[in-house]
């Protein structure tokens, strides 16, 4: 079959199954290159398009999301559909999908998270950063969460970008949190929060560290909390300082030393980052709520790995937030290497299936930012369009049949339009409220919101 038969009238038509960064940037690939027409419908199992930009993004970090004006671009663009509310597996089966369009892209990254594997950690207040960052940003998979936030001490084990996301949440001030756009039920339980210390634990040292500095550096500034780093901890002799490539990591221990050379100004709260430290056992306090945690001081071996060195200490915690990377999940009918947490491909094709393709966190891992997905659809649009003249055309393909076959199953298909209306009215809470939005958390409301716009 040559890509021939893909024509301004007959175009070719892909479904994008995430309307994350990965996904929309997978969209924008297939509209901006030439080689041939292209249709595309970007669904989400969400009412809501962006992924990660608006449940993943902390709630002050304003600036990063401003992406979606981009994102809006491309959805905005007569060739493409945003098709909200639909969830494949439910909605639709990959055999749906492959009778429909001519190609698949999947890009519904990891919404899973790994696990620490020691004792104590089921207990109640131990929970993933990933359940905190969607309770805090109004995931309507979360909204009905209560957070229990009586604890005086909170642990966050892991030392990435999310690590710090919780951590500085948990460290702001409700004067801070009140200028993000965390959501209200977040904002009015962090106002009452008792937390006074918060230990961001790393199982290595400085070097090691995934977070960037210009994420560290906010620990500087907060209004109610000071930064305690303990100098025999981030100790780097001046070889291997001298030996660091990376300008990140150099100035992460830049910015750690400033830290621990800082005399705490006695703010009320205090974030302690600690290194060389691994959770032992998360120990159990009242009513199997988790009562501390029990620590191993680690070394490192010659490889950089962490090794447990016998000594331990207990921290006085009463919630415990695991940070340590996101787990892709299975999507039903598609192939997947449960070891990795990915869809197995090549540069984006998935192994041992035509016409399907994956971009973005479930096709390479839980790593890189934002932009990161740029390049990683493109490489994957490229892949698609290589095998332009292997792809076997969907017969019957139309909008017009996927619009009949989800009203035939009652799905209430949200549209961009719908989503504006939803945007619209969360940027004129905030206005109202002086906030920059108020996100609509449940599902029910933003129904009610998208209804009233139709
Ligand atoms: P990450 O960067 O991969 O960090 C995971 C951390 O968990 C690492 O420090 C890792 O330590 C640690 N870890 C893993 N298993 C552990 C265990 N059993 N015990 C103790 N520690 C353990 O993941 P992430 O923080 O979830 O972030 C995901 C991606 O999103 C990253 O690329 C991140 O940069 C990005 N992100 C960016 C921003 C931003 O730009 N502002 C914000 C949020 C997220 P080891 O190194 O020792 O394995």
């Amino acid at each position: 079959m040559s890509s021939s038969i893909f024509t301004p009238a007959r175009p070719l038509r892909v479904a994008v199954i995430g309307s994350g960064p990965s996904g929309i940037y997978a969209a924008e690939a297939l509209i901006k290159q030439s080689q041939v027409p292209a249709e595309v419908d970007v669904f989400d199992r969400l009412p809501t398009p962006y992924g990660l930009v608006r449940y993943g993004v902390a709630p002050d970090h304003l600036k990063i999301k401003s992406v979606t004006t981009l994102f809006q671009k491309v959805l905005s663009d007569t060739r493409v559909r945003f098709l909200g509310n639909v969830e494949l597996g439910k909605d639709l089966s990959v055999d749906d999908l492959r009778a429909h369009y001519d190609a698949v892209i999947y890009t519904v990254g990891a919404s899973s998270d790994r696990r620490l594997r020691v004792p104590g950690e089921d207990l109640t207040g131990s929970l993933s950063a990933t359940e905190f960052v969607a309770w805090y940003n109004g995931h309507p998979d979360a909204a009905a969460r209560t957070m229990l936030l009586h604890a005086a001490g909170a642990a966050v084990v892991g030392a990435g970008n999310v690590a710090l996301d919780v951590s500085r949440i948990l460290a702001k001030t409700a004067g801070e949190l009140h200028t993000s756009d965390i959501a209200a039920h977040a904002l009015a339980a962090l106002e009452h929060s008792q937390v006074k210390d918060v230990y961001l634990l790393a199982r290595r040292g400085p070097l090691q560290a995934k977070f960037t500095t210009k994420e560290l550096r906010e620990f500087g500034e907060l209004e109610g909390a000071d930064v305690v780093v303990l100098p025999e901890e981030i100790a780097v002799s001046d070889e291997d300082y001298a030996a660091i490539t990376d300008n990140v990591v150099r100035r992460n221990v830049d910015v750690l030393r400033e830290f621990a050379a800082k005399p705490l100004a006695g703010k009320p709260r205090r974030v302690h980052l600690r290194f060389l430290v691994s959770p032992a056992a998360l120990l159990e306090g009242a009513a199997g709520h988790v009562g501390g945690i029990k620590l191993e001081k680690n070394r490192l071996d010659e490889e950089g790995n962490a090794v447990g060195t016998g000594e331990f200490e207990t921290l006085d915690v009463q919630m415990v937030l695991r940070s340590v990377g996101y787990q892709g999940v299975a999507l039903p009918g598609v192939p997947f290497d449960d070891k990795r947490g990915v869809i197995p491909n090549t540069a984006g094709r998935v192994e041992g299936r035509s016409g399907e393709y994956t971009s973005g966190w479930i096709k390479r891992g839980p790593s890189g930012v934002i932009g990161t997905n740029k390049a990683d659809s493109v490489e994957t649009v490229n892949t698609l369009l290589a095998d332009l003249g292997t792809l076997t055309p969907a017969p019957g393909s139309s909008r017009e049949a996927i619009d009949a076959l989800l009203a035939a199953r009652e799905v209430d298909v949200v549209t961009l339009s719908d989503h504006l209306t939803l945007e619209a009215h969360e940027l004129a809470g905030g206005q109202a409220a002086g906030r920059p939005r108020l996100k609509v958390a449940e599902r029910g409301a933003m129904f009610e919101v998208i209804r009233s716009g139709r």
